[in-house]
């Protein structure tokens, strides 16, 4: 038996609670991992609390991030003892994820744990980090450069925007996060960011063109602060979107395409191939102080989980929150 966060649904809606299950209800897979942490992403705070159906097969065991050792292995790349990563696949949505003492997944999801970090590390990492990880892979390859300007980051206290702000940083860029939290200023500052703004400013309805102002974005917010991040990129400019913290809508124009050639850059972290993995979490290895970890994450017990994803939701959590799974 282990413990497992576990969400069913029936005809009076969700339910979701800490639980016990027997191993044998695993679901098919080729490697049977010993979980040591999971994470709290927006997608898990999603799937707990049923705000949106990310959840596509009920019974669910959710978290899309896990982070343990190999107890058994029929895939080639995998022995019992392995320190491995698992980051989306669809785990945690279609198949049981994260958030228990036991996972068996298909050994193709995995990556290694990284030797710069230890498992907490790489959770206070986890999806938001890789993502953001990417997010900056695609600016960095649309030729974005320090020396153009100002780069900014939208959902800034946020696990995506949190890990981007020190990212770009350590790359040397200046670097504007925009927050809704008015007390996360000095949080923002120490992570590396150079100015903060308040996201009232980028939130409302904006016009088409905006003065000249972003070389890059990395946006986790979509709706009008993507259309008014957009507007405000400089001519050749790009703004990678990842996320829909404030809606899944872009009421925006094609001006800033046609006429100032930015280049808008789709991010998905679920399906990404191996290899833009592995240079993904490279990136962070190399590019993040492990010190700004400390300040990134809070680590809680399983048995908080299911309380802080509602507090996630609600956009009460800063930065990333690790879940130690046997706690
Ligand atoms: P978090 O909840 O940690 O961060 C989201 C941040 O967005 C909040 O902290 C808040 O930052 C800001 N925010 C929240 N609500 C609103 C709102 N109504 N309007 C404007 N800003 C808001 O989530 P994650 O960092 O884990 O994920 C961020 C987004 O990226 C999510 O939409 C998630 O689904 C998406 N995502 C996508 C991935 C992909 O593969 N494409 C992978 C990972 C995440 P602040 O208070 O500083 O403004």
């Amino acid at each position: 038996m282990f413990s497992a966060i576990q969400i069913d649904k029936n005809d009076s809606g969700q339910t979701v609670g800490l639980t016990q299950l027997d191993e044998s209800a695993l679901p098919e897979g080729d490697v049977l991992i010993d979980v040591a942490y999971s994470t709290l992403n927006y997608k898990d705070g999603l799937a707990i609390t049923g705000k949106s159906p990310v959840v596509r097969k009920f019974p669910m065991v959710p978290g899309i991030d896990l982070v343990g050792t190999v107890r058994a292995s029929d895939h080639a790349d995998w022995k019992a003892g392995d320190s491995v990563i698992l980051n989306g696949w669809g785990v945690g949505e279609v198949h049981w994820g994260g958030l228990a003492q036991v996972a068996k997944l298909k050994g193709d999801w995995l990556v290694p744990l990284p030797a710069a970090f230890t498992p907490q590390q790489a959770m206070a990492i986890g999806t938001a980090g890789y993502t953001a990880a990417l997010c900056v892979d695609a600016l960095v390859s649309a030729g974005v450069s320090p020396e153009q300007g100002e780069v900014l980051v939208t959902g800034a206290t946020g696990g995506v925007g949190s890990v981007a702000v020190a990212l770009l940083k350590a790359l040397g860029f200046t670097v504007a996060g925009s927050t809704g939290k008015a007390s996360e200023g000095e949080y923002l500052k120490q992570l590396g960011a150079d100015s903060v703004i308040d996201r009232a400013d980028l939130s409302e309805p904006g016009r088409p063109l905006a003065k000249e102002r972003w070389a890059g974005v990395v946006d986790s917010v979509g709706s009008h602060t993507l259309a008014n991040a957009c507007a405000a990129t400089r001519y050749g400019g790009a703004v990678a979107a990842c996320g829909l913290a404030q809606g899944a809508d872009f009421p925006a124009t094609v001006m800033p395409f046609i006429l100032r050639g930015v280049r808008l850059l789709g991010v998905d972290s679920v399906m990404a191939p191996k290899p833009v993995r592995l240079k993904a979490w490279d990136r962070v290895a190399r590019d993040l102080d492990p010190a700004k970890l400390g300040v990134i994450a809070q680590e809680i017990p399983l048995s908080e989980a299911i309380g802080a994803a509602a507090e996630l939701i609600n956009g009460k959590i800063r930065g990333r929150v690790i879940v130690d799974v046997n706690r």
